[in-house]
This record gives C-alpha cells, sequence and structure tokens, in this order.
C-alpha cells in the first residue's frame, strides 16, 4: 500500500525529502508558507555555504541543478587583527579543500526545487500551518514531518534544556549579498576573520539570483560595536554600515570592496535568534504526534556555517530510516530512534559551533595560530568543516590538542 507523509515547510531539509520520498513512491503531501515567486522576490534568509558531503547528498539525488553556474569556494582562511597595530595580523593562513563547497542562494533553490516537485505530480498546497492543520494531516497520513524551520509552529517541541547551552541570542546577524569584490588567490576561500571580544566576518563566493556574487555574514558579540543594525533603515544604509565595520576593524577585508555595490535591495538580513535544540517529537492536543526535522529541531548560530549541512545530513538519516521502515508503523520509538541517529553526528557539530560563541580555550588558539606555520595542521582544520565531528577529541582537550600539535610538528620537521 502506498505511503502517505505530509511534510510542513519547503526548505533546505523539506524539499529534498519531498522530491526523494516522491520519487521512491510515496505519497506526499508538501505545504509551504511561501510560493516560489514569494521566494524568488523576498529577502535572503541565509549564506547557506555547503560543503561536499552534504553537496553529494544532493548529487545523489540529481539535485545539483546549480553545480556548474555556482561559483566554488575552495578553501578556508583565518585571519585574527592585531589588537594594538592596526592593519596587523596575530593569525593569518589559508588552507584549500580537499573538495569545494558551494552557496546556492535559497531564492533560487527553493523555488526551482518546489517547480519540480510540482512539475512531477507533487502536491504542494501554499499555507501557513497551524495546529489544526497538522491534525488534519496526522489523521490523513501515515507520517507528518515539521520542517518549518524557525517558523513559529516548531514551538509545538519542547525546548531540550539538557541539549541547549544557551537562551538568548549569542551574536547580532546580517548579511549582506554584494558583487565587485576584488577576489582573493590563489584559491577562492571563506575568509574567516575573527576579532576578539568583538565578533567575527567572514566571506565567500556564491550564486544569487543576478548571477555569482560575495556573501558578506557578519556575528556582533551583543551590546558591542558590530551589534549595530538597529537603526538601519535602508539597503543602502546596510550596505554604508557593512563597509564601516570592514574600514574599521578589517583594513584588509575593506581593501576588497572599493567597488561592491548590493546584488540587489532584498540581498540584505539583520536579526538574532538563540541557538536552540528541541525534543524531536511534537504532541498534538488529540495525542497524536509528529516528528521534527531540521532547523526546526535543531537550530545552530550561523557562526560555523553548518545549518543547511545539518539539514541536509538530518534528511540523508530520516530519509533512510523511512526507507527502511518499510510498511511498519512510524510509532513514537522510531521517530525518537531517527533524530537519535541524527544526534550522534549533531552533538559533535553543536558543542563546536557553540564552543565558538563563547571566548576560545588557549590549547585552541595555540592550534589556530600553529596553523599558520604548519601547513598541514590548516588543512586538517580546513577540511574537517566537512565532517565536524573530527575535530574531537582535540578541539575541547588540551592534551590531545598539544598530542596532535606534536604530530604535525613532526611530520613537518621530517618533511
Ligand atoms: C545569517 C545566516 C547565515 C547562515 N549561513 C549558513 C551557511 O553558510 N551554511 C549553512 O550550512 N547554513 C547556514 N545558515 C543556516 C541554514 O540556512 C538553515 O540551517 C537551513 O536553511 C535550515 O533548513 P530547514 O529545512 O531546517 O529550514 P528552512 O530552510 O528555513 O525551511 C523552512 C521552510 O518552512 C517554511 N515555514 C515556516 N513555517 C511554516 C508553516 N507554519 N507552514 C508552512 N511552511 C512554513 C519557511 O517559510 C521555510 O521556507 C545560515 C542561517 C542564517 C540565519
Amino acid at each position: 500500500m502506498t505511503r502517505r507523509i505530509a511534510i510542513v515547510g519547503a526548505g533546505q531539509s523539506g524539499l529534498p525529502m519531498a522530491l526523494g520520498l516522491q520519487a521512491r513512491g510515496y505519497d506526499i503531501t508538501l505545504l509551504s508558507n511561501r510560493t516560489p515567486e514569494d521566494m524568488r522576490r523576498g529577502k535572503v534568509l541565509s549564506s547557506q555555504c555547503m560543503f561536499d558531503a552534504t553537496l553529494q547528498i544532493e548529487r545523489d539525488l540529481g539535485l545539483n541543478q546549480w553545480e556548474k553556474e555556482c561559483p566554488p569556494v575552495e578553501g578556508i582562511g583565518l585571519a585574527v587583527p592585531h589588537p594594538e597595530q592596526r592593519g596587523a595580523k596575530v593569525i593569518d593562513w589559508a588552507a584549500p579543500l580537499d573538495k569545494y563547497a558551494q552557496a546556492v542562494d535559497q531564492r533560487i533553490k527553493m523555488p526551482g526545487w518546489m517547480e519540480l516537485f510540482m512539475q512531477r505530480g507533487g502536491r504542494l498546497r501554499f499555507q501557513d500551518a497551524g495546529i489544526d492543520d497538522l491534525e488534519t494531516l496526522a489523521e490523513e497520513n501515515d507520517l507528518v514531518l515539521v520542517t518549518a524551520g524557525k517558523g513559529d509552529i516548531v514551538k509545538l517541541f519542547e525546548r531540550d534544556a539538557d541539549k541547549s547551552m544557551f537562551d538568548k541570542p549569542q551574536r547580532a546577524l546580517a548579511l549582506t549579498y554584494v558583487r565587485g569584490m576584488k577576489p582573493r588567490t590563489p584559491f577562492s576561500r571563506v575568509c574567516f576573520n575573527l576579532i576578539p571580544g568583538i565578533g567575527e566576518y567572514f566571506v565567500f563566493p556564491a550564486l544569487t539570483t543576478t548571477g555569482p556574487c560575495e556573501i558578506m555574514v557578519f556575528e556582533g558579540v551583543p551590546g558591542g560595536p558590530m551589534d549595530c543594525w538597529r537603526d538601519v533603515k535602508t539597503p543602502q544604509e546596510h550596505l554604508a554600515k557593512s563597509r564601516w565595520i570592514l574600514d574599521t576593524f578589517l583594513p584588509w577585508e575593506a581593501e576588497r570592496c572599493t567597488h561592491v555595490e548590493l546584488t540587489d535591495d532584498n540581498g540584505i538580513l539583520a536579526g538574532s535568534f538563540a541557538p536552540t535544540i528541541r525534543k524531536p517529537i511534537g504532541r498534538l492536543p488529540s495525542g497524536r504526534t509528529v516528528l521534527g526535522l531540521g532547523d526546526a529541531v535543531c537550530v545552530n548560530d550561523p557562526i560555523t556555517g553548518q545549518g543547511s549541512n545539518n539539514a541536509t545530513r538530518a534528511f540523508k538519516v530520516y530519509y533512510d530510516s523511512i526507507l527502511a521502515r518499510g510498511d511498519a508503523a512510524f510509532d513514537d520509538a522510531w521517530k525518537q530512534a531517527t533524530f537519535d541517529q541524527f544526534w550522534s553526528y549533531a552533538k559533535d557539530v553543536v558543542r563546536w559551533t557553540n564552543s565558538l560563541l563563547t571566548p576560545p580555550p588557549p590549547h585552541v588558539l595555540k592550534l589556530l595560530g600553529a596553523a599558520g606555520e604548519i601547513p598541514s595542521l590548516a588543512s586538517l582544520i580546513t577540511n574537517n568543516f566537512n565532517d565536524p565531528p573530527r575535530y574531537f577529541p582535540w578541539w575541547m582537550d588540551p592534551a590531545e590538542a598539544d598530542a596532535l600539535l606534536s604530530r604535525h610538528a613532526g611530520a613537518e620537521a621530517v618533511a
């Protein structure tokens, strides 16, 4: 018998789920509170840089339509400004990724995937789902997945206080999509700049609705000088504020921006949210349950660029688990076990991401500094963005960090 599955939210995790299950013969109902046109004409919501492991998940499903067009992100670099000497850096290195990363504007990707789902006969309803809608969906379907990102509906899932390190936003966030920036050579990269006590700025190439661009991401420590977006009213003021941050704190990044302009008036965003882990099973008033997927139950600060990557990893775990379930019931034990399998990976991503929101301990600073002298260490730190659990145990353990450093320094000396 054909299994019926409802998916609430057409984003980074919901759409691959809808398209993947559709291709396997499942009867899918997808709900989105925005139409493809709303998304295309709307504001940017993310910088959505994805690394090879998650790009591969999309490739395997034939969902890499923009891969040839999208500029590759070929490496990662880190710079930390000198506290007293303007323009000098205490840390400055870059290393190539073994395989490139890419960021396709969600204003291109999500409408494209929605239209593909509809072209293939999919049932897509444009509706801002509330609890009553979830009740109806739960009655009519074998499984309801809530993939509504940061939408209000996700409050149905109880915050997991044991797994959530913070209860308020840790950064004032802003995005600025621009063109005309001087490229980094000899390889393109995420240029990650860490300004102690003030915030972070990272920037990398991407594909937006008007073509190739660079996405600037600002992360300001609350109450500090980069927590500065409240009075910004117009797109041009937003660009001017972005330039002000670079002129003030990161002159080597400002120097790349002499000729930048916004990609479009919607290529900007400012806001904040608390990184939060929620319990994966949502109980409706009737007693029926729904399962949360993606940001709905695991939302991280963007500082490590892992949100879309996590959402895609979670999608793959859930997708395989649905297929493996065959005709058996999607009961609460299965729902919990499916989330737990994802969490066995995600817990380290969350710990690593959260660790970067607090001042780094001495052993992490030592490793980040040493990577400037030891290319193999820089390569390790860079490539682990593709699989963050590999930062453990040494990211959290000074003795393990020293051992890692000795191994890399020793290998360097022999070479
Ligand atoms: C500033 C910023 C920068 C980021 N940069 C990166 C990065 O570089 N790399 C990275 O990997 N991640 C990044 N992310 C995170 C990433 O964008 C998200 O983690 C990812 O999109 C989550 O996927 P999702 O499927 O859970 O939710 P989303 O992609 O947010 O999709 C949820 C969808 O559900 C819809 N919806 C909400 N409520 C309802 C409802 N009631 N009914 C119907 N539909 C509903 C929403 O409109 C939306 O379309 C960034 C996020 C921010 C804020």
